[in-house]
């Protein structure tokens, strides 16, 4: 039998937590968490993707590369890993250690990409204020 995946939800703030806690972190609340069961988001099985029948094959030497397809970070090695940029409309998975920076890296690329566009930053595991003091 599959044990009930549990989380604890803060309820002044609503800050989320793997494990219950005396006070929270980010309203200083005290004994406000409460216990929650993790709704499941399944997919119905037999449930497929649909394929358009319109879209006809195109030769590569015929299609053009929109401009802006791709955008510089602002930080050259990062580009760099990713092929010369990051790519409009794609995601990308950051991996590391606890405390390498992967969090401090995307605050600085967010920084600068944010001089010529809008941008959301947004994060699972950090609660606004986290992200606030880091920034
Ligand atoms: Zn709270």
């Amino acid at each position: 039998m599959k044990e009930k995946a549990l989380q604890f939800v803060c309820t002044q703030c609503g800050r989320i937590e793997s494990k219950w806690l005396g006070r929270c972190p980010d309203c200083g609340s005290w004994n406000s968490f409460e216990e929650e069961a993790i709704q499941s988001q399944q997919s119905k099985p037999g449930k497929t993707a649909q394929i358009s029948l319109e879209t006809k094959p195109v030769l590569l030497e015929d299609i053009q590369v929109e401009p802006g397809f791709r955008y510089e970070s602002g930080i050259s090695e990062l580009d760099r890993v990713l092929g010369g940029g990051v790519m409009r409309g794609s995601s990308i998975l950051l991996g590391g250690e606890p405390g390498i920076g992967k969090s401090t890296l995307m605050l600085q690329m967010i920084e600068k990409c944010s001089l010529e566009r809008t941008v959301l930053y947004v994060s699972g595991e950090e609660s606004p204020s986290q992200v606030k003091l880091r920034a």
